[in-house]
């Protein structure tokens, strides 16, 4: 990791340009949930104990190059002098002469909110012109939207190339909860993946395969693998046109010595309802006219036994339709235990993406994770093995 921190640098006095991702969500004009608030805090916190100033730039929602009125940040800044316990100001542009007067009149201890980056086409455009009219705002960058960083954007790649820069706290956090689970993991490292369907998880188990020493396949693209070695899977969540994929992933993953655990039992029913009649047959003897909803317990069992040799383990996707009951037990039972080992101290457990956050949430054991993260596309395309310009752009500051 060769990008710097908030502490190796000089912010006395500087203004800190920070990229932070609130692009939360909204209810009738107020915020309703302050994670992402909350999360960027200690790096404002600590920018502003380090003698910087700190502007704020971030995007949200889609509004394509020009502004629109439902998409201003401004809706943001109840919640940000709620969570951050300072006065903040806002500016209606992020460039421009009423950007440079709001920043030369923010005073110490206090922080200044810019109106959304993209509302000027350059920002997705990466227009480095975009991003020196941006960088001519502040003498320092700091990015701490590790979400925002598998986009190539000017607020999160081009002005890293132009500025002194750093990370934030909460993007320190997400690289180095990464690098520990999969740059130079503890081993056995175990990975499991589940969630709807493998078209959209292909490079991830393809790069998946190549690095962990057990890959457990669950949810719904567990059924593709089974219906690749030839079991029924009845009315299932099955993309039959995988199959051959499937067995493709299963071979690389034989010769890269990585064992994969699909289920050897499976709970199904008649419907896709909740508490459904339901019942617990072995993976190959799924009636023709039943769905596989979930894990059954001898899979569950056999999770338990992967989990309690291993030293690692990534997480993203439910082991099952986890939304509608009971078939939520597998992928419950497996993040409980994975907590309880995190507890331990005999387990570092690194989950994320979508859905994966609420099914640990739903099963109480996310707060024991060592690291859950929030950013769904950007945690994806690192456990892809994809350069995130964010992060590119930061190292070669
Ligand atoms: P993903 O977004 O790919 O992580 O997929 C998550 C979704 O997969 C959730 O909405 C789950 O309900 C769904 N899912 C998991 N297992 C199954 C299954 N066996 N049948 C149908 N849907 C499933």
């Amino acid at each position: 990791m060769t990008w710097k921190t908030i502490d190796e640098m000089d912010l006395v006095g500087k203004v800190v340009l920070t990229r932070v991702d609130i692009n939360v969500p909204v209810d009738g004009g107020k915020v309703t949930d302050l994670t992402r608030v909350e999360r960027i805090a200690p790096t404002i916190n600590d920018i502003i104990s380090k003698g910087g100033r700190p502007v704020l730039l971030s995007h949200f929602g889609r509004p394509k190059g020009k502004p629109v009125a439902s998409m201003t940040l401004s809706i943001t800044l109840p919640a940000l002098k709620e969570v951050l316990g300072i006065p903040v100001g806002f500016c209606e542009d992020c460039v421009g002469p009423s950007a440079a007067s709001a920043v030369s009149s923010l005073t110490e201890g206090n922080a200044l909110l810019l109106e959304n980056t993209r509302f000027h086409p350059g920002e997705e455009a990466n227009d480095p012109r975009f991003a020196e009219e941006l960088a001519a705002l502040g003498d320092v960058y700091c990015n701490d939207a590790f979400s925002a960083a598998h986009r190539a954007h000017a607020s999160t790649e081009a002005i890293a190339h132009i500025m002194p820069s750093c990370a934030g706290r909460s993007m320190q956090a997400e690289l180095e909860a990464l690098e520990k689970a999969l740059g130079n993991p503890k081993r056995p490292l175990v990975a499991v993946i589940g969630g709807a369907k493998v078209s959209t998880k292909l490079d991830l188990l393809g790069n998946l395969v190549e690095k962990v020493d057990y890959l457990v396949i669950g949810g719904g693209m567990a059924n593709t693998f089974m219906a690749a070695r030839g079991e029924e899977v009845g009315t299932s969540l099955c993309e039959h046109e995988m199959t051959e994929t499937a067995r493709s992933i299963m071979d690389k993953a034989s010769r890269a010595d990585c064992e994969i655990i699909l289920p050897v039992d499976v709970v199904i029913a008649r419907e896709f309802s909740a508490d459904a009649a339901h019942k617990v047959v072995l993976s190959n003897a799924c009636p023709t006219d039943a769905m596989i909803l979930d894990a059954g317990p001898a899979t569950i069992a056999k999770i338990a036994t992967i989990f309690e040799k291993s030293k690692t383990l990534v997480w993203n996707g439910p082991l099952g339709a986890f939304e509608i009951s009971p078939f939520s037990r597998a992928t419950d039972a497996a993040a409980k235990q994975a907590a309880a080992l995190t507890r331990a101290g005999r387990l570092t457990s690194v989950a994320g993406g979508g859905d994966t956050v609420a099914a640990l949430n739903n099963s109480g054991a996310a707060a024991d994770f060592t690291y859950v993260s929030t950013a769904g596309g950007a945690f994806l395309e690192w456990l892809e093995g994809k350069t995130l310009p964010g992060v590119a752009a930061l190292e070669q500051s």
